[in-house]
């Protein structure tokens, strides 16, 4: 029995969280959530654990600019990958079959360019593992995968006793980017699975999995196992707070209502009388040619932004 091993900070979970936890243990898996407060409504079954015990509180760094926690939440996972606990899933990764066995390479490319790190596993002695955590564990790294040309400008201010910061670096230097850099150093790219297993849907189209305007199946193949739903992008811009409220019919109502029996706690059903009156979501479009229309997303499509207004905290 393999442990899937989840991260979450603050002191409750959302609706899409609460849907994806259910998901894996749906699956028969074992989850452990790692946190370092207490957590109110943690789904039954979800064995809660310490996160200080895999990396102290301090260690979670923030990007300065964005104040993005992603610096942290990478590390987190490389260490436990170190630690040898198990898979790792990000908690916004809703599961749909069961995963691929972790004495495996699991990880899979998110675009044509970058392997992502929401599903992921190595084994414990992977020379990937020992050499990512080594590179998580710098203050002023110059990242190996840079452009010549800023790695030779941050060599420079560090020459000159100003080395740059990891959390003054641009967003996201510990993810995908380095992740995709350890991983084909390592001559492992070839195992890298394909987009539609764990990426169905780019982040660009994230905002598809909560609308009801959309149907995803499309997208969904047979060899889909899970759905990263891409939580940072359907909270747009990154500081916007809360999560976004679930529209009935949508892919993700339905999944959480048909297949884990999870009752919502925010959602919203849009319904007209008319189908030339006005969309009741506020987007100044006919009905009809709005909520009223189910639209079939393909690879290519770029589903409209859901309405930030409807976040709950
Ligand atoms: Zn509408």
């Amino acid at each position: 029995m393999s442990y899937i091993n989840c991260f979450w900070q603050g002191a409750a979970l959302g609706d899409l969280e609460q849907i994806c936890l259910l998901s894996m243990l749906r699956q028969n898996y074992k989850v452990r959530l790692f946190c370092y407060e207490p957590i109110a409504n943690a789904p039954a079954g979800i064995d809660i654990a310490d996160a200080k015990e895999i990396m102290p509180r301090q260690e979670l760094l923030v990007h300065r600019a964005t104040g993005s926690p992603a610096l942290g939440t990478n590390k987190f996972r490389y260490l436990i990958m170190k630690k040898g606990l198990g898979i790792w899933l990000d908690t916004d990764v809703l599961v749909i079959k069961p995963l691929p066995k972790a004495d495996d390479y699991i990880f899979g490319w998110q675009d044509d360019h970058l392997i992502c790190s929401a599903v992921f596993y190595l084994p414990q002695n992977s020379s990937v593992v020992s050499e990512i955590c080594e590179f998580v564990s710098q203050q002023y790294p110059i990242p190996p995968f840079y452009d010549e040309v800023i790695r030779f400008d941050l060599e420079q201010k560090a020459k000159l006793g100003h080395p740059v910061d990891v959390r003054d670096l641009p967003w996201g230097v510990y993810g995908p980017q380095a992740l995709t850099y350890f991983v084909r150093k390592n001559n492992l790219i070839q195992f890298a699975r394909p987009t539609e297993v764990f990426y169905p849907l780019h982040f660009t189209q994230a905002d598809a999995l909560v609308s009801s305007k959309y149907e995803v199946s499309e997208l969904i193949t047979t060899s889909t196992v899970a759905v990263h739903l891409w939580n940072q992008a359907l909270r747009y811009p990154p500081t916007t707070v809360g999560q976004p409220v679930l529209e009935t019919g949508s892919f993700l109502e339905k999944f959480a209502r048909e297949q884990l029996g999870y009752r919502l706690a925010n959602s919203i059903t849009y319904s007209s009388g008319s189908r030339n009156a006005q969309c009741p979501c506020g987007s100044g479009k006919r009905f009809k040619h709005c909520h009223g229309f189910i639209k079939v997303l393909s690879r290519l499509d770029q589903p409209d932004k859901v309405n930030d207004a409807r976040m709950v905290p």
